[in-house]
């Protein structure tokens, strides 16, 4: 069994990205990412710290940009609109959750799409299903970088992913159609979940429930991605209950240090990308 060590690598993708801006940079393009934030959420600011270390650990320049909670969604789309426009800005995120009353789809669909590094725009996704190009979100996209640089084979395998959210489940669905997995896609209805999901020779579990996905789920030696986060007495925990699973799969990621470290250097990786093209470089 081989443990995915998204920290690792995490680190050689930042050590990528950051030779990448050097080489924008000496062109005198400074890849920017902009981090638009509605009130004041603990779980958010953590996160919107992440991201701002994670920019600086590549030499990006990263704004956020604070609205009161009160903000309306008019001021909302105003300011992503300004952004969309704006050239020093190669990548907005629309940090979640968002206040009560604010349409978070409709507001999305004011991150131009070649800003939009989390492919939260609803013609992002669209562009996404149609496989022409786009920015998917980065935690669909971080499953499957995890397991190209695993080189985990997809042609023709089995992939199960349970969960079918419209910033995890259906993007890494349609990621693993695209590199011609046969897909199945499970959620809180599926009859019979475990049977399902011992037919995988790739798991994925992105439900959001504590160690829900115990060895009933897991074919021996299939690959298993948690990308659960769940906070239990004070521990972070995934998905899948990785003591019990471990034993069983061919290779799976841990929780804490899997799928999380490499979901920001996927937005700035986008960024990057967004600013090379916006240099036509
Ligand atoms: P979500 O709540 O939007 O969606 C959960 C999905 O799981 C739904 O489609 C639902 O049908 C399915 N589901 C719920 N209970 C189920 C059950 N008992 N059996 C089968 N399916 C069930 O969640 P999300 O935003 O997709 O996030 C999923 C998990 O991934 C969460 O733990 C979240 O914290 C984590 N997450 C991690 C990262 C990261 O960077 N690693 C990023 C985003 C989300």
């Amino acid at each position: 069994m081989s443990v995915l060590d998204g920290r690792a690598m995490a680190a050689a993708m930042r050590d990528d990205l950051k030779s990448e801006v050097a080489a924008l940079r000496a062109q005198g393009v400074v890849p920017g990412i902009a981090v638009v934030v509605l009130g004041d959420d603990p779980a958010s600011r953590a996160y919107v710290r992440g991201i701002e270390r994670a920019s600086a650990a590549v030499d990006a320049a990263c704004t956020v940009h604070r609205l009161p909670d009160d903000a309306t969604q008019e001021i909302l789309e105003q300011t992503l609109d300004a952004l969309s426009a704006d050239p020093a800005v190669h990548g907005i995120i629309l940090q979640t959750p968002l206040p009560a009353g604010i349409n978070g789809t409709r507001a999305g669909g004011h991150i131009v799409v070649d800003k939009d590094i989390d492919g939260i725009n609803p013609l992002s996704a669209g562009r996404l299903m149609l496989n022409l190009p786009s920015f998917a979100p980065a935690t669909a996209a971080a499953v499957l970088e995890i397991l190209r640089r695993a080189q985990i084979p997809l042609r023709g395998k089995h992939a199960v992913v349970i969960g079918r959210s419209a910033i995890v489940g259906k993007p890494a669905a349609l990621l693993l159609l695209r590199e011609d997995a046969t897909v199945t896609i499970c959620h809180s209805r599926t009859v019979d979940l475990p049977a399902v999901a011992r037919t995988a020779d790739v798991l994925v579990v992105a439900i959001g429930r504590a160690r829900f996905a115990g060895a009933d789920f897991v074919k021996p030696g299939a690959t298993v991605i948690d990308v659960g986060i769940n906070e239990v007495d004070g521990n972070m925990v995934g998905d899948v209950d990785y003591d019990a699973v471990a034993p069983i799969a061919g290779a799976i990621t841990p929780v804490p240090g899997g799928v999380g470290p490499l979901t920001n250097v996927m937005l700035l990786r986008n960024t990057v990308a967004a600013a090379r093209a916006a240099a036509g470089a």
